[in-house]
Order: C-alpha cells, then sequence, then structure tokens
C-alpha cells in the first residue's frame, strides 16, 4: 500500500503544477500523458474523453500522435469503450487475448501486449478513459492500478474544469442506469407525477481533488468522522428512523460501518496520496463499488447503500454541505428520493416545487405519509432497490395508483402515461362537479364527509372540496414545521386564520399529538418520550401534553381565544381512561376562568369530544360518553393497537387488512355500546379516505367521516350510489360468520351494482 500512496502521490505533485498552469487544456492533457507515463514506467499512456457520444482518443504517450482525435470508439466497443460502458477497470497481461479487443491501425500499438485502463468518472458517469501498455506482457500490480484510479480523479476535474466534455453526454455506471427501468411498490398516497429525481440527500460535487495541506485535510476528515458517529449514535437513540424492525439493522449497519477502522485507514491512505478530504472519500468509496459490483448478493448490495449513505453523510460533513435537497434550491418537478422521510422532513419541501416521492420503506399509515397526502403529493413506498436503479435528475414517471415507477421512460411509456394523466385529469373535473352535490345515498341518509388538515394552506381545499368542515385539524404540524416550539400568540393566529377561512364549516382542532414518529427536536432531552422503547405506546399525545402542562395550558389559551364569539370544537388524542379526559378539559376550563377574569371574549360554546385511538378506552365507553359531545375513531392508532403492529413499520405495512372482521366488528361494537347517546361519532383515519374502506364503515353505521381532501369527490360519488340498507345487511351476513376475504366480499358487491371502489 505504501508504494501505491508514494507512485499516486508524485503523480499527484507533478499534476498539481500542471493543473495550476495557464496551458490550454489540450498541453495540460499531453503534459499528464507524459507525467503518468514517466511515473508508472509505462510505455504508452493514453487519455479517452467521451465527445459526441464516442471516447476519442485526446492524449497520448506511446502511441501514434497522428491517432489523436482521429481514433474514436463507441461506448461499448473494444476495451476503451467496455471501461467506459461498465465503469469498471480491465488489468489484462495480452489485450488480445480479451474477447472485446479490436485493433485500431492508427494507433500503432500492435507491439504493446500488457493493458490496465480505467474509468474516468464524473457524477458516477463514466466521461473517460485513462490507459496503459507495456510491450511486456505483464498484470498490472494493485498499487499500480490504484495509482491510475487516483489520477483518473483529478483527470475528471480537470476536464471538467476546462470543459472537456459535455456533462450530460456521459455514460452511465450500468445497464440498471441507462436503461429505461420500472419499479414497482406500495402506493401509499395515490396519484399520478411526472418529473426529475431529486435525492433528499443530495451527493455532493467534489470541486478540488488536489490537497494543498495534507495535514489540514487529515483534520478535516478527523473532524468530519467524530461529527457522524456523534450524528450516527444520536439518531440510534432519538429514532430519527422511527424504532423497530428494518430500522433499527440500519442503525445497526450505520454503526459497523461508521466506527469501522478500515475505512477510516483507506481514506488516510487516500490522503496521504494527495487528494483533498473529499476526493478521499469518493475514492474510497468508487473502490468499494466497484469491489461490491462484482459480487452479485443482494443482501450485500443493500448494504452498500448503507455504506454509500454513510460515504454520502461523511462527505457532506466534511464539506460543510449539511441540509437536504430541501434547502438547495429544489427544482420545479422535484420527484423526491429517500430511504424514509420523518414528517418534519418532507414538511421542509416546498409544496409546489415536489410533485412526488418514492421510498425504499414506508407505510400507509406512517405520519410522513399522512403529511404528504395532506400536501397532496403522490407517495409510492416499498420500492426495493431504489436507489440502485435511480440517478439524481433521472427523468420519472410516478405512477402511484398502479403501484409503479417508470425511470428514464421511453417513448411508448410516455404515452401511456400521458393518456392515463389525461383520464386522471378528467376524473379530477368529474369530481370537482360534485363539489356542490350533498353526499346522500339512494335511500336518503345523509353522509357527512369532513377533511383532515393540519397547516393553514389545507383550509382552502375545504371550500374546493365542498366538504362539510374538518373533522380533524392535526395541531401538531405547526409544531412539526417550526424550529422552537410555537409560541402562544403564533397559535392564536393560525387557529384565527383557520376559522376565519372555514366560515360557518365547523373545525375539530385536536390538541397537540407529539410523540411517537412525530418527534420535536427542540422537545428532546431526558424527558421528552424519545427514548422509549416503543414511543407509539409511550409518552405521547395526551399522556405527555398532560404532564407538559405549561404547553396544554398556552394550547388551550390560544384555541379559546382564536375562537372568541364562535363554537369551539376541541378534541383529545390516545385518551385511555376517562379520567384523562376530564383532566384535559380542566386544563381548558381554567384558562377559560383565566380569561373570563381578564374580561376577554370567550367562545360562545365549547364542544369536547375525545379520540378513540386505545381499545381501553372502548370498555369504559358508558363512562366516557355522558362527558362528551363526539368521539373520533382514530382507526390509525386503533388498528396499530388492536392487531399489535407498528403502524410505521414496513415490514407490517401489508400484512394487516383494515377490512378485518376484527376491526370491523370492535368498531360496530363501539357504536352498539353508543347506542342512545347523543354522541356524533366520526372516523378520522386513513382507512375513511379509501372507497372500499368507507363502504364498510357505512355499512356499519358510521355516518361521518374525516379524510384526506383528494378522496372527497371520489367518496361522493360513491356515496351517492349505495342503499344503506343493502349495505347493512350485507355488513351483518358477512360479520355473523366472517367471510374468508372480506375485501373480495365487498369488490363483488360494489362491482354488482355499478359502484367503482378503487
Ligand atoms: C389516527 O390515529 O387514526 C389519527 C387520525 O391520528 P394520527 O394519524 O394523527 O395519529
Ligand atoms: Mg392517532
Amino acid at each position: 500500500m505504501e508504494s501505491a500512496t508514494t507512485a499516486a502521490r508524485s503523480i499527484l505533485t507533478n499534476l498539481h503544477e500542471v493543473m495550476a498552469s495557464r496551458a490550454n487544456a489540450q498541453a495540460k492533457l499531453n503534459q499528464v500523458v507524459d507525467i503518468i507515463g514517466e511515473n508508472l514506467d509505462s510505455e504508452v499512456c493514453s487519455i479517452y474523453l467521451l465527445r459526441e457520444g464516442m471516447l476519442e482518443l485526446f492524449a497520448t504517450r506511446g502511441l501514434e500522435q497522428s491517432a489523436v482525435h482521429v481514433t474514436r470508439l463507441a461506448i461499448g466497443e473494444g476495451l476503451v469503450g467496455t471501461i467506459a460502458k461498465n465503469v469498471e477497470m480491465l488489468n489484462l497481461a495480452e489485450a488480445a487475448a480479451h474477447p472485446d479487443f479490436l485493433y485500431r491501425p492508427e494507433t500503432g500499438e500492435e507491439k504493446f501486449h500488457s493493458f490496465a485502463g480505467v474509468p474516468i468518472v464524473r457524477r458516477e458517469r463514466a466521461v473517460g478513459a485513462l490507459v496503459v501498455q507495456h510491450v511486456e506482457p505483464r498484470r498490472y500490480a494493485d498499487v499500480e492500478i490504484e495509482a491510475l484510479q487516483t489520477v483518473a480523479m483529478v483527470l475528471a476535474e480537470l476536464i471538467s474544469n476546462a470543459d472537456l466534455i459535455d456533462e450530460h453526454d456521459s455514460l452511465s455506471a450500468s445497464p440498471h442506469f441507462v436503461d429505461p427501468q420500472q419499479l414497482s411498490g406500495l402506493p401509499l398516497v395515490k396519484g399520478l407525477a411526472a418529473g426529475h429525481a431529486v435525492f433528499h440527500q443530495p451527493r455532493i460535487n467534489i470541486e478540488h481533488v488536489v490537497a494543498e495541506n495534507t495535514e489540514a485535510e487529515r483534520q478535516r476528515v478527523y473532524l468530519a468522522f467524530d461529527k457522524m458517529r456523534e450524528q450516527i449514535d444520536k439518531m440510534a437513540s432519538q429514532a430519527e428512523f422511527g424504532v423497530g424492525g428494518e430500522h433499527e439493522a440500519v442503525l445497526e449497519t450505520y454503526k459497523m460501518f461508521a466506527y469501522d477502522e478500515g475505512w477510516a485507514r483507506r481514506i488516510n491512505e487516500a490522503i496521504d496520496s494527495g487528494l483533498t478530504a473529499e476526493a478521499a472519500i469518493e475514492r474510497v468509496q468508487q473502490r468499494t463499488r466497484m469491489r461490491m459490483r462484482q459480487i452479485d448478493d443482494p443482501l450485500l448490495a443493500e448494504r452498500m447503500h448503507d455504506l454509500e449513505d454513510l460515504s454520502n453523510r461523511l462527505l457532506r460533513m466534511v464539506s460543510g454541505q449539511v441540509g437536504t435537497a430541501a434547502t438547495m434550491g429544489l427544482r420545479g418537478d422535484a420527484i423526491l428520493i429517500a430511504r424514509n422521510l420523518g414528517p418534519a422532513e418532507l414538511l421542509e419541501y416546498d409544496r409546489r416545487r415536489l410533485k412526488g416521492v418514492i421510498l425504499e420503506e414506508g407505510s400507509l399509515t406512517a405520519h410522513v405519509v399522512i403529511v404528504a397526502r395532506a400536501m397532496g403529493v403522490p407517495v409510492l413506498g416499498r420500492v426495493h432497490g431504489l436507489r440502485g436503479y435511480v440517478r439524481e435528475g433521472d427523468e420519472i414517471l410516478l405512477d402511484a395508483q398502479q403501484g409503479i415507477a417508470n425511470v428514464r421512460p421511453g417513448p411508448a411509456v410516455i404515452e401511456a402515461f400521458e393518456s392515463r394523466s389525461a383520464k386522471n385529469r378528467e376524473r379530477q373535473a368529474t369530481y370537482a362537479g360534485l363539489r356542490d352535490v350533498e353526499p346522500r345515498t339512494k335511500d336518503g341518509e345523509r353522509v357527512s364527509i369532513y377533511i383532515n388538515a393540519g397547516l393553514r394552506d389545507d383550509v382552502p381545499t375545504l371550500n374546493m372540496t365542498g366538504a362539510d368542515g374538518i373533522g380533524l385539524f392535526r395541531t401538531e404540524f405547526q409544531f412539526l414545521v417550526s424550529a422552537t416550539l410555537p409560541q402562544r400568540d403564533r397559535q392564536t393566529r393560525l387557529y384565527r386564520d383557520v376559522l376565519d377561512a372555514a366560515g360557518d364549516k365547523p373545525v375539530v382542532f385536536r390538541t397537540v399529538d407529539i410523540g411517537g414518529d412525530k418527534s420535536l427536536p427542540y422537545l428532546r432531552g431526558d424527558d421528552d418520550g424519545q427514548d422509549d422503547e416503543n414511543p407509539a405506546m409511550g409518552w405521547r399525545a395526551l399522556r405527555l401534553a398532560l404532564e407538559r402542562e405549561g404547553l396544554m395550558k398556552a394550547q388551550a389559551r390560544s384555541l379559546l381565544e382564536a375562537a372568541a364569539g364562535r363554537t369551539l370544537y376541541v378534541m383529545f388524542p390516545m385518551v385511555s381512561e376517562p379520567w384523562e379526559f376530564d383532566a384535559a378539559k380542566a386544563v381548558f376550563e381554567g384558562q377559560m376562568e383565566f380569561l373570563r377574569s381578564r374580561r376577554k371574549m370567550l367562545p360562545e360554546q365549547i364542544r369536547y369530544g375525545a379520540m378513540l385511538e386505545v381499545p381501553a378506552l372502548a370498555e369504559v365507553l358508558d363512562v366516557l360518553a355522558p362527558k362528551i359531545s363526539f368521539l373520533s375513531i382514530g382507526t390509525n392508532d386503533l388498528t396499530q393497537f388492536l392487531f399489535a403492529a407498528d403502524r410505521s413499520n414496513p415490514k407490517l405495512a401489508e400484512r394487516y387488512d383494515w377490512l378485518s372482521p376484527s376491526i370491523m366488528r370492535f368498531i360496530r361494537r363501539v357504536l352498539r355500546n353508543l347506542d342512545g347517546h347523543d354522541i356524533a361519532v366520526t372516523v378520522c383515519g386513513e382507512m375513511g379516505g379509501r372507497r372500499l374502506e368507507a363502504l364498510a364503515l357505512i355499512g356499519l353505521g358510521i355516518r361521518r367521516l374525516s379524510i384526506t381532501p383528494a378522496s372527497v369527490g371520489p367518496l361522493k360519488e360513491m356515496v351517492c350510489k349505495i342503499d344503506t340498507r343493502e349495505i347493512t345487511a350485507a355488513m351483518d351476513r358477512w360479520l355473523a360468520d366472517p367471510v374468508p376475504d372480506l375485501r373480495g366480499s365487498l369488490i363483488a358487491w360494489a362491482e354488482e351494482r355499478g359502484i367503482e371502489w378503487e
């Protein structure tokens, strides 16, 4: 290794002068081949660069000079074309014995037997090749290949600074990155989107490759390693990725790589050879990438992504570019690519520029998906190996209805997508036309359809959809988008704006549901619930709010002031026992007293409600019922607790069906237990926004749904086509003696009646 470093170092020292000189680009390339040739003692050194899709001999020492700018090879043609096509080095004792060998008489290369070539890579794409040749047949030593690869990095910088290549005129690493690809996944937020890939954590472009001061570069890497390790340890304790299942495995791998001494040592050696910290990290990563590519093992490929992630993280630390794509001038048609995201991270994106999201993980009720739904951004999740097929800037047609994403689509796919988009627009227009239609069933039952919201920007959809009101305003979204705890006046302003915009329509404000997968950076500490092993079942929502009394009081006061002179609907999340409801209500009543004593204007009336998300509450509804005006069934949490299946665990995302007899019977029992009480019951979980699930809920007796705004039109359309007596009878029948496939039975039922259910 020592000599690899020395060889590369002496070349780099000489190249440094060339790079800094004022010579023109061609003269520089001529000097480069001389320097490499001399230092590696090679009889031939040549540089091929990509021009107009062909690899052209740009400079050589040892081959015929008359071949320069004359010899041109297509991608995949000859040894040079093969190196560029595969982005892989070749090391051959006898070049002519290789099946891809192609003899070009004008070069005069017949006397040279051995051949070693490495790709020149820019932004992960081959833009040329650097080749050495010898008369004597021999395989090149690893140290020589290493030196060539390091020099190829410097060349990549030189040719890009000198505009010697067209950045768009480059090749991709493998057919995975060149050919059109159709990826499939789980539609998490339905919709269509066309745009270009943007990585949530963008790759860093390395500006300088050759170091001025090796010691300084070493220090920069040490510091970056420290920071990165700290960040990974923190991630493990704060569950940035959520907890459980795959996340933990990922974090374990991250930790293993972050503390891997071998990795750090190899970066150090690359610095010794004269590279900057950034270039050294990239150099080591390139080498690993090439080695891994030779191993065809999906598990290893997965681990490779982890190391890529980490290497990228280290690059960002060292270069000081630590933001995500959200803060780096997002393009106007971004299709965001990530392993997973937190809801707060997604909220950082400009919703006008963000057209779609594709995740390797994700589940239907993870809060990031709920946020995306609120933002009206289609999401495709569970796309395995996603980052192995997509590159920054690739064109993508996302069909999160059918569950596919077409990367680098061909003309036929584009045409089909456009026709689907046109149909989609037509359908949207039909739904928009239902704005003023009352959702009433064929037998005259009025079904109330409310929307779920959480941001100021969501409120206009209330009028656009003609929904009956806001059935769930997730107040914690404001907390998630803030860098600090929102002060009372900011809260009041938001609530007042929402009420003003809603006009006569009711708005149900849910008090903050922080915790679980909605963690707040500024609320962290020993007491923020983030150390819980199971945050979704931990210190969150009302449990946290009741103990952080200051937070709850501030929110209560803000809501009361905002609703002065009007009706305030307030709802408490995660009520597990009736006393929690009493305690929360008491905070509001206390604030009322305070405002009254100050002679402030009060709400005309307050209606208190509870969310039913914890199954235990269902057993004491008789105790709770006299205290509340309304109950909202939060099926996202309720089902995760009923099934003991973490709602954000991607491995369980497809395991349990909302249309299962257990959930259906549970909800029906809740309704029956509330018979005779004057309590409005709503379902506000994500399932209510899906037509088939809504159909089943109506069959159980639910008459109020609070759903994502995009589902209002489709639901209105369906409601108008059903007869509640019929669906109630069918549900009773199916639940009395559960059919094996309730979903299938509902589909058949809907289709027999010409009711669209998708
Ligand atoms: C629910 O749990 O169903 C719900 C509506 O609340 P959230 O999704 O915000 O937890
Ligand atoms: Mg909930």
